[in-house]
């Protein structure tokens, strides 16, 4: 068996080299380079995929989130609550904006935010929730939205890894005031560099959206807000447009991916999976295994040929960076459990069934001859 290496775009990339280089010829020589008619198209295709009116490009999920917090005006001496389980990039903009981030606890089988830890955390100066839909699973979104109303606070979701995930009958990236995604290359649907979204229905916060990605402009030419410089680079658009087309066929493989890790795992009475939402679809951008020997199984399978990733090695309170907050070990238990246990085993579209087994076999033999 070859080396299993974890690089999501290995093979699509490959498929679409030609048609991706065609789109750059294009936009090389139509000279279209900021805010054009490329970026222009994807928004309103991303926005009718999603199922929301507006879609607004900028320049990552970090600046997409901080752009959201000054449109629905949360700032200093506001509370913004989110999962003391997720990329630090969610963390980041809640900082920058001047808020102050109130984590909460994770659910152990879904790995996402606890809709009972958020009930608690909420004060007289809460804001707004942030669902994260970690590892492309979708959060219990219609508790967190009933929580969000009967408090009276905004709910934002992080799309960043759940892109075409579903609830019910509706697309997360849909369910709260504004959301957002992130094209980093690794995601779902990734650029050949950074890029990311905002999604809303509302048409006033679209249009202040479109206002502080760039500089605060105003319609008239007057700068009537202090924005940022934050727009999704045409090119990079141009090449989303390509790959949306495909997203749904590449989610469709890594849940099939996942259903195969998932049958041949679930025997393996040392790892824990992660569980589902009813009536909801998890795209699976990462797929996740925890476990107590975490470590010496990520040796393992490296000795065997196959590149794991961890997802995250260490818990946002628990980082210098926020040392601010003043949280200490211990303060979110699941959380830090799953930084210990958790580790990602490749998935991506491309994956053979019989790479798939490869991982699968290797998995039970490391299991069966230590135990
Ligand atoms: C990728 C990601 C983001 C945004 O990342 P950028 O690199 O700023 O585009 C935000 N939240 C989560 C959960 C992510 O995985």
């Amino acid at each position: 068996m070859k080396p299993i290496r974890y690089i999501p775009f290995l093979h699509t990339h490959s498929q679409l080299k030609k048609e991706i280089l065609a789109t750059f010829e294009e936009f090389y020589d139509d000279k279209d380079y900021i805010l054009g008619s490329g970026l222009e198209q994807f928004e309103k295709a991303y926005a009718l995929y999603n199922g929301v009116k507006h879609g607004i490009g900028v320049g990552n999920g970090h600046d997409a989130l901080f752009i959201i917090l000054k449109c629905l005006g949360i700032g200093t001496g506001d509370e913004v609550i989110f999962p003391a389980h997720t990329f630090m990039a969610t963390a980041l903009s809640v900082i920058n904006s001047g808020a102050r981030p109130v984590l909460a606890d994770i659910d152990p089988n879904t790995l996402n935010i606890d809709p009972l830890e958020v009930e608690q955390k909420i004060t007289s100066k809460t804001k707004a929730i942030i669902g994260v839909h970690l590892y492309g699973n979708p959060s219990d979104i219609n508790t967190l939205l009933a929580i969000s109303r009967r408090h009276e606070i905004h709910l934002i979701e992080d799309n960043a890894q759940a892109q075409g995930a579903v609830v019910g009958e509706q697309k997360t990236g849909s369910f709260g005031v504004m959301n957002f995604t992130s094209f980093y290359p690794t995601k779902n649907i990734g650029a050949l560099g950074d890029g990311g979204l905002i999604t809303t229905n509302s048409d006033e916060l679209a249009e202040k959206a479109r206002i502080l990605r760039n500089y605060g402009k105003g319609a008239h030419g007057n700068y009537s807000n202090i924005g940022i410089n934050s727009r999704l680079d045409e090119l990079q658009a141009r090449i989303l447009l390509v790959k949306l087309n495909y997203l749904d066929r590449w989610n469709e493989e890594r849940i099939k991916i996942a259903k195969r890790y998932d049958s041949e795992l679930k025997k393996i009475s040392e790892i824990k999976l992660q569980q589902d939402y009813n009536k909801s679809m998890n795209v699976r951008h990462i797929f996740p295994v925890i476990t107590a020997r975490r470590d010496h199984l990520k040796i393992f399978l490296k000795s065997k040929g196959i590149e794991t990733l961890i997802h995250y090695p260490n818990p946002i309170h628990l980082q210098p960076a926020f040392s601010l907050l003043n949280h200490k070990s211990g303060d979110f238990p699941i959380a830090e459990k799953v930084c210990k246990q958790e580790l990602s085993l490749p998935i991506y579209p491309g994956l053979t069934k019989s790479e798939v087994d490869f991982v699968c076999a290797t998995i039970k033999d490391f299991f069966s001859n230590q135990s």
